[in-house]
Order: structure tokens, then sequence, then C-alpha cells
């Protein structure tokens, strides 16, 4: 069968959650036996999000190729289980720097460099190459930002082209916003029309209209939106307020999504769609039997968004305990000796979370002392393995000026040094240890007994590193490496044996964690957490 393409656009606001929408049709035709991979294009002239601030674009996702990539990435990943890679996430910078490379190669010698046709061809051949691996049956585009976004038009362009080469391979959904206004006490429909104009006038028509909406569609709504936007009635779906993002497959299978695509695109329903494991998944999330109370330490609290794969590893951890995982975000700026005790009160885990740069960091080493010294569970996530380790040094080692060289370049005592190979790059796009490695787990460790394995694979994104000189002090005085990497001896976890729960890893768990895989360090965590509570 020929690659089929299917595009998700978006109008009338941000934030409907195309990314959602898109993960969970991919679920579906991946649950009627199809192979699928979904792909984001951004608009924005970063070259990746790796470069900006998560209150701007939330968290930054990374990939088993070490891409660093847009959080919607995640969603498809944690939705279908089907790794994503550099190839899924393309954004404008990164269209333009390979045009304007191609052109000093002089690859359009004598020719003028365009929009129209030199961008919309990259940006083109960035999504059929997806299709051209022979990998995938389907290939899912998400369009960043919303119809009629100046940044956005020549990736509606290239849709508009595909769509015209590709014919009846090839289908566009958008998904709008239907407000509903309780003076009239009616569902409005016309900033869906206006959004659906948009996209026409750009000359791309619609072939399935996803509807966001607090309440239901009627029937005669639904003929409405079709009439007005040249589709049928059956071509607009519902898609209504749920309590967890995770019951939209659910939501877009009723709804029958995946029918409607596949009638359009020719192509056979296949099997029947079995999601048995899914909403068994989804009946213990909604089902729990307990319920702990975790503390989130980290800078960014004010937008949830920033620690988006934490925050969903322990949906799918909580699942599996049947246990209500609730998150309390503490901002570690705000930490001090006199409340740390009354903003913990409760708490029957802390995690510290991952970061960059000085801000707030002494609040993350004052939470790790916490929670060594209450016994309270600890996990730390790569800077929050790295704060574990100066507070082991400074409070138990006795260096009391023992620092990461990121934070204090000139400390007496760098227990966190910076990689030997990383000295000489001062870029900071891309220059990190990024993507998976190997670690080999110690036999015996609390990290052995909790993956069952001795080899794992797991993801990275830092610069800084545990210095080994310190190793053998560490491992005296009770904090051990119990995870390295087998080339080059980096220390990748460290625990502490004589505290009930204390693990901290280098590497982010976080980025492999699925609904159908949750992943084991954030089930051992949250299970220590509620033995925490049963043992007050
Ligand atoms: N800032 C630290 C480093 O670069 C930790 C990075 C992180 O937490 N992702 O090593």
């Amino acid at each position: 069968m020929a690659t089929k393409y299917i595009f998700v656009t978006g109008g009338v606001a941000s934030s409907l959650g195309k990314g959602i929408i898109a993960a969970s049709l991919a679920r579906l035709l991946k649950a009627r036996g199809y192979s699928v991979t979904n792909q984001k294009l951004d608009p924005y002239i970063n070259i990746d999000p790796g470069t900006l601030n998560p209150y701007e674009h939330g968290e930054c996702y990374v990939t088993e190729d070490g891409a660093e990539t847009d959080l919607d990435l995640g969603h498809y990943e944690r939705f279908t289980g089907v790794p994503t890679s550099q190839a899924n996430n393309v954004t404008t910078g990164r269209i333009y720097k390979n045009v304007i490379e191609k052109e000093r190669r002089g690859d359009f010698l004598g020719k003028t460099v365009q929009v129209i046709p030199h961008i919309t061809n990259e940006i083109k051949d960035r999504i059929t190459a997806l299709g051209n691996t022979g990998n995938y049956e389907f290939v899912i585009t998400e369009i960043g930002g919303t119809v009629g976004d100046i940044e956005s038009y020549p990736f509606v362009e290239a849709v508009r082209q595909l769509k015209w080469a590709l014919g009846n391979n090839c289908i566009v959904i958008h998904l709008t916003y239907i407000p509903y206004l309780a003076a009239a006490g009616e569902l409005k429909t016309k900033p869906t029309q206006h959004s659906v104009k948009a996209l026409q006038q750009q000359g791309v028509q619609p072939d399935i209209i996803v509807c966001r909406t607090e309440k239901p569609l009627t029937r005669s709504v639904r003929e409405k939106i079709g009439l007005f936007c040249n589709i049928t009635g059956d071509c607009v779906i519902e898609d209504g307020d749920v309590s967890s993002i995770y019951e939209v497959p659910i939501k877009m299978r009723d709804e029958k999504l995946d029918v409607q695509v596949l009638n359009k695109l020719n192509v056979p329903l296949k099997n029947e769609i079995d999601l048995t494991k899914w909403e068994a998944f989804l009946y213990r999330l909604h089902n729990p039997e307990k319920e702990v109370n975790i503390a989130l330490v980290g800078k960014y609290v004010e937008l949830p968004d920033a620690y988006k794969s934490i925050s969903e590893a322990f949906i799918h951890a909580g699942a599996e305990l049947r246990c209500k995982v609730k998150v309390r975000y503490v901002n570690s700026e705000q930490l001090n000796e006199e409340n740390i005790t009354e903003r913990l009160q409760g708490i029957t885990g802390i995690l510290v979370a991952p970061g960059f740069g000085t801000r707030g960091i002494e609040g993350k080493i004052m939470a790790v002392r916490y929670a060594r010294e209450n016994k309270i569970p600890f996990f730390g996530i790569c800077l929050g393995m790295q704060c574990a380790v100066v507070e082991f040094a400074r409070n138990v080692l006795g260096y009391a000026d023992a620092h990461s060289v990121e934070i204090a370049p000139s400390t007496t005592h760098p227990v966190i040094n910076m990689m030997e190979e990383q000295k000489n790059i001062s870029n900071m796009g891309g220059t990190m240890r990024l993507g998976a490695y190997p670690c080999r787990l110690e036999k015996g460790s609390k990290a052995y007994e909790i993956y069952g394995t001795e080899m794992i694979s797991e993801r990275h994104r830092h610069r800084y590193e545990f210095n080994n000189q310190y190793i053998d002090e560490f491992r005296k005085a009770g904090m051990i490496p119990t995870g390295f990497n087998p080339e080059t001896g980096l220390v990748e976890i460290v625990e502490i044996p004589e505290h009930p729960y204390f693990v901290a890893s280098q590497f982010h768990p976080e980025y492999k964690s699925t609904v159908m895989h949750p992943h084991p360090l954030f089930i051992a965590f949250v299970k220590a957490a509620m033995n925490f509570r049963a043992n007050q």
C-alpha cells in the first residue's frame, strides 16, 4: 500500500490538543493493525527547542537518537509506544538552515532561492522522508500553531501542494473550538467557519473537522458545520472535555474518527479495534485504592508543562499500582530552612527535578537533605542526582564548598564535573550528552532489583557528570554508584542503601514511560512512597 499522509491543523485557538488528537488517531490505527508514525512541524525559527526556556514552550523531549524535540513527541510515544527520532520534529529554523546550506554548496546554482518552491520543497521532503523509509503505512503530521499565523504559511502551502500531488493518499484533519455561549444557551460554530475559511483561502479543504467542545454536538450543529465547510455531518467529530488525555483514544474510537479517516483514504478497516488493555489502564487510573503525595521540587513550577514527561510517568506508574499520585509542585527558589518543613508537610516522596543553571539550586539541595535525613523516599533526576551528590559531599563527606562546576566553576570540590569532551565546545545548541546510552547495573543494588536486568538503556540530556575521583569516598560513606556507562565508566545511578529509598539517575527515565509500559523507576518510587505512608 502506498503511504498515506494525514495532516492535523488547528484553528480558532491554540492549546486545543492537536498533539493528543494526532496521538490518539495513531493509537487507533495501530490497534487496527497498521504501522504509523507521528511527526510535528514547528513554525518557530529555533533549530530545535533545546535552547528554549521551558516557560516558552514547555518541556524539551529527548528521543532515542538524541534529538531535542517538542513535547508533543512525548505524547506520541506515550500513546503509541512507537519511538520517534529527529526526523519526527522539524522546525522552520531547520528547514531554512538546510536550504541555506544547499544554496552555499551551490545546489541551486543560477537560481533565485525562494519560499516557494525551495522552502516548501524542503518541508515536503521532510514529510515524505518518513513515508519513504518504507516503515510506515501512515504518516500523521501535525502542523504547530494555528491556521492564519504568518509563520505557518509555508507549512500550509506545503500541505496544499502535497494534497494535490498525492490525491487520495492524503487527507487533512482540522481541529477547532466550538464555544458555548451560556447567555444564548448555544454552541457557536462561527469561529470554526472562519477558521476553515482561512484554511480554504490557503487552498486547503479539510476532510474531517474535529471540534473541541464543552457540550455535546447535536446532529444539527454537525450538519451546519458540514454545510458551511464542504464536508458531510459524519465527518464532524466531537472532542468533548475528558478527565484525562488518555480518554481521548476511546472518545475518538466512539466517534469513529479512525473509520472516517480510513474511508477517506480508501483503506480497509482491517482488524476490529481492541483497546482492552488501554481500558484496563483507564479503569485502574480512575479507581485508585490509595493515594500518595509527591513533592516535585523544581524551578519551573508555575508551568507544569515544563515537567510533562515526569507528571505523565507518575500517571502511568500510579495506574499500575492503583494509587493516585498527587504531585505538589514545590518552588525550589522559595525553599529555606524556615519553611521547608511546612512546604513539605504530608509529603511521602520527594523528587528533585532536572534543570539548568543557578536559580533555585540551594533549595533543591536542601530538599535532598530533608529527604535523606528524614528518610523520605527520594528520586533525583539529572540535575536532581547532581544535587544529591553535592548534598552528600557537603553534609556527609564534610566538603562545605562542594558543588557542580556548572554552578561554582572554582569550587575546591568539583564533585560534579564537566566531561573532557565538553570542555572545548562553545555552542549551546545540540551539544550536550544526548539520547540513549547503555548502562550496566551492579548486581545486588536497588536499581538492579528494580529493573530486573543488568544492561539497560536510558536517555540523557546534560553536560556535567559525577566526578569519578570521588567515587571511593562516596562509596565508603554510604552513597553507592550502582549504574555505569560500560564504555566510559561514567556514573549513571547513585543510591543510599541505608536509606529506605534513595535512588537518583543521571539519565531521564521519564522519557521512556508509556501507558503500556510504565517505567520501573517510577513504579518503584511510588511504591516506596506508598510504604512510607503506611509506616507513619
Ligand atoms: N544542568 C545539568 C547538566 O547540564 C543537568 C541537566 C538536566 O537536568 N537535564 O549536566
